[in-house]
């Protein structure tokens, strides 16, 4: 039984908060914070209606270091889940560290000036988080997250030894908008323009942005267009598993998707400097994701399923294995359990879990966690439980790109 701070009223925040509602049994009280407390009162009144349990609301900026302690320090949470944007995660630490509290967050952190987000930032409080006897469990989402851990229950389970990972994140989701992100836009967007990277033999090999396709089948989805793309998991994979030669992270995205984001870059609407306008500065990609649909507001119209998951190859008795892992989830389906998309609900769900398997003890350690340094095992267990039941098959051999 304990008290948990959630930090963030967007979709992956609203999942979050109603899967945790539906686990009275670990989270005993809620307090759902955020820049717009009208946001938080309006997932407050669907938790209600949904799950018959109260929660607390909160205003909080949490760029502000000293108001979000005051929070903790009044609410006195035993863990902090930080639901907010990238740009929070280091203020929410240090309010974490302030008042003694253990941290959890689904999205490292990124500086707003830069479109560059890696670990180093937040794995420099490790000795801090230590010293203090806290626990700060880094990307408890899908991707961070899932993924993390499929990666460490196919090294459990299935290999002796993994030699390559490929991640495998679709989403064939429809919306019927002409463009819109399914998770915030100014995120999501920096992501995507941003240079594609892989690791392979120690090292980090760039290419351009969206520069390598492949098309791959995925269950229940169908064919669709992948591109190879930087994403976070592949930096502390790389750093936990150094036996893996190489690893790679691919996305699907539209024709649509791509050629609105095509014009968007070209006319300079995903710049991310100042821009004098009307006599005051703005940036951009802000004004960008002001005109665009919140990713909340996409579940009523979105249709279809994601399928995300990993492929190892690698030896298992001496012999060349290749396995895949993999989660499918119906976009339709997460609305109707949480009033949210799948992407919002594959976010939300982890961050549950991880949650609960800190406040349980089922993960523990002092200092700063990758997902995939604790047991996966019972990790899988919840994704079974909780609304993301996941598959796992031998394939004939490796990916052929
Ligand atoms: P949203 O933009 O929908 O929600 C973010 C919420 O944080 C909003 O309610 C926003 O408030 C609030 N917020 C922003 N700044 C502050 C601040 N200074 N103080 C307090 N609250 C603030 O994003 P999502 O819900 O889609 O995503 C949430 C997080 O999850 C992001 O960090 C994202 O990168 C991460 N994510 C991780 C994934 C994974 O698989 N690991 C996948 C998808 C997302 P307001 O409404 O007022 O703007």
């Amino acid at each position: 039984m304990s008290k948990v701070l959630v930090i963030g009223a967007g979709g992956v925040g609203s999942v979050a908060v109603h899967k945790m509602a539906m686990n009275s049994d670990i989270f005993s009280h809620i307090t759902l914070a955020s820049r717009r407390v009208a946001k938080c009162d309006a997932i407050a009144e669907s938790v209600k209606a949904r799950t018959g349990v109260v929660i607390d609301t909160a205003q909080v900026d949490a760029d502000d270091v000293e108001a979000t302690a005051a929070l903790i320090a009044r609410v006195k949470p035993a863990l902090v889940v930080n639901l907010a944007l990238p740009y929070q995660d280091l203020a929410i630490m240090d309010a974490c560290l302030k008042t003694g509290v253990n941290y959890l967050d689904t999205a490292n952190y990124e500086p707003r000036d830069e479109a560059k987000f890696e670990y180093s930032w937040q794995w420099a409080y490790q000795e801090r988080f230590k010293a203090a006897g806290l626990m700060a469990l880094l990307g408890s989402g899908f991707d961070p997250g899932v993924t993390s851990v499929f990666a460490s229950y196919l090294k459990k389970h299935h290999l002796d030894r993994i030699d390559t990972l490929d991640i495998l994140d679709c989403n064939g989701g429809d919306h019927g908008q002409h463009f819109a992100t399914n998770f915030n836009p100014e995120i999501n967007i920096r992501e995507v323009t941003a240079p594609a990277r892989h690791y392979e033999n120690g090292q980090w090999v760039e290419s351009p942005p969206l520069s390598t396709k492949q098309v791959f089948d995925f269950e229940q989805v169908g064919a669709k267009n992948m591109y190879l793309m930087y994403h976070e998991e592949l930096e502390s994979l790389a750093k936990h598993y150094p036996e893996i030669k190489r690893i790679r992270f691919w996305m699907t995205f539209g024709d649509a998707y791509l050629k609105h984001l095509e014009v968007l870059q070209n006319v300079g609407m995903t710049r991310i400097d100042p821009v004098m306008h009307e006599g005051r500065e703005i940036i951009p990609l802000q004004f960008l994701k002001a005109v665009l649909p919140e990713p909340a507001s996409l579940g009523v119209t979105t249709k279809g399923k994601t399928n995300i998951g990993d492929i190892a190859t690698g030896e298992k008795n001496g012999k060349p294995k290749t396995v895949y892992v993999y989660q499918i989830c119906d976009h339709e389906e997460a609305y109707a359990e949480t009033g949210n998309q799948a992407v919002s609900y594959t976010t939300g769900v982890p961050a549950m879990i991880g949650a609960a398997l800190v406040l349980t003890g089922a993960w523990k350690g002092e200092g700063v966690f990758n997902m995939e340094q604790f047991d996966p095992d019972p990790f899988m267990d919840m994704l079974n439980t909780h609304g993301l039941p996941w598959q796992v098959k031998e394939l004939d051999g490796p990916l052929g790109f």
